[in-house]
């Protein structure tokens, strides 16, 4: 098997896992109880939290831990509405991940007003456009650090610059970022972050929102704990898992890029040498190192994936989470792909366990899929060529 969908989930690490275990069979005290059980477990929860904010260069005080990156966006949105002296318009880019997008896209039937930041061809929101939307107030501006379907990083630092200047605040969701390039919450100047562990080779289930310190931000659910931020008893094996990953994420994070960068740059020359009508999206933009969004002239993605599955290669079309679905991605569309060929896309994402090996043989059996497909002449599923 050759698992090119890291943007969907990674596999946990062995010191994840174990740790995990450990946490489980050892300190399964709840961190609120006074007693030692308690305390232990409450200590177990400090260590974690410092550890996580290495990663994320954020102080402990600025983490919450949530069920993941999805509940974080929403604990985002909750808390811009619930600032009676902000006004009820909120500003997102148009290629947020699509779950956060859909339910900030349903403000709209509250009378919030909702503005979507345009991205250029490649994929790159347009500080030019931004801009003209900060003419007016808002209680939010949200833009992710990376692309899940593209990889294509965006000018968080900028955004977050123009968004203190109008005392705007700032989120930004980095969840592709976490444990793929350095990032740094502190320097970014953001207020506000969303990150998940499984995309770091933690588990499922486990996330976190930063909020800058000093910064109010009403509770989506309540509860005394996380500082009377977040509800619920705490997932303390989650988070020793999370932050197990997060300490294999730091300690290898810069040679993991390189060599990634290098496998990414190899399957791209790969694919558009040998594979008769690739298009690679986000090519001109910098991107993550391990993210290749890609069609195949005259196949659908569906098509595309199950030939690759047949010869044991896993990947995705665009979002992981809206595979399966008919329409095409938002993020695609976005960037000015016409709805027929984006219908197309499919996503390779590689990690750690990827190595060139895998890569020459991804590029060949595209090749003889777009090869045997050209040969059997036009076929009644695929979208029709762009125009
Ligand atoms: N945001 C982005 C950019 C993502 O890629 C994902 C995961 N696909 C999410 C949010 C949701 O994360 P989680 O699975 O932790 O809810």
């Amino acid at each position: 098997m050759i698992y090119l969908d890291h943007n969907a989930t990674t596999r946990p690490l062995p010191k994840v896992i174990s740790a995990m275990n450990a946490c489980m069979q050892d300190c399964w005290g709840n961190p609120s109880s006074k007693h030692p059980l308690g305390q232990e477990a409450r200590r177990e929860l400090a260590a974690a939290r410092a550890e996580v904010g290495l990663l994320l260069r954020a102080q402990p005080v600025e983490i919450i831990f949530t069920s993941g990156a999805t509940e974080s966006n929403h604990h985002v949105l909750h808390g811009a509405l619930h600032r009676p002296e902000m006004p009820r318009r909120i500003i997102l880019s148009a290629i947020e991940h699509a779950g956060y997008m859909k339910s900030a896209l349903r403000l709209r039937q509250e009378g919030v007003t909702v503005d979507l930041l345009p991205v250029d061809s490649a994929g790159r929101v347009r500080l030019d456009a931004l801009r003209e939307m900060l003419q007016q107030d808002a209680a939010l501006i949200s833009v992710m650090a990376a692309n899940n379907e593209t990889g294509v990083l965006q000018p968080v630092r900028e955004i977050a610059a123009m968004a203190r200047e109008r005392g705007i605040p700032m989120h930004v969701d980095a969840t592709q970022m976490l444990g793929k390039l350095p990032l740094s919450f502190a320097e970014w100047g953001a207020d506000l972050m969303s990150v998940s562990a499984h995309k770091l080779h933690g588990p499922k289930g486990i996330g976190a929102l930063v909020v800058r310190k000093g910064l109010t931000w009403s509770s989506l659910l309540s509860g005394q704990q996380e500082r009377a931020r977040r509800g619920g008893t705490e997932n303390l094996a989650g988070i020793v898992g999370f932050a197990a990953a997060a300490r294999h994420a730091r300690e290898t994070l810069e040679t993991e890029a390189a060599r990634q960068t290098a496998l990414r740059e190899a399957l791209e020359a790969g694919l558009i040498e040998q594979v008769p009508g690739v298009t690679i999206y986000g090519a001109e933009a910098e991107r993550l190192p391990n993210t290749v969004c890609l069609t195949v002239a005259g196949m659908s993605s569906d098509k595309l994936l199950d030939r690759l599955e047949r010869r044991g290669i896993f990947a995705s079309s665009g979002a992981a989470c809206s595979s399966g679905g008919s329409d095409p991605s938002h993020v695609l569309l976005a960037m000015g792909v016409a709805g027929n060929v984006a219908l197309g896309a499919i996503r390779l994402s590689l990690g750690r366990d990827t190595q060139l090996a895998d890569i020459s043989e991804v590029v060949a059996t595209l090749r003889a899929v777009a090869e045997a497909n050209d040969a059997a002449g036009s076929n009644p599923e695929a979208p029709a060529p762009a125009h």
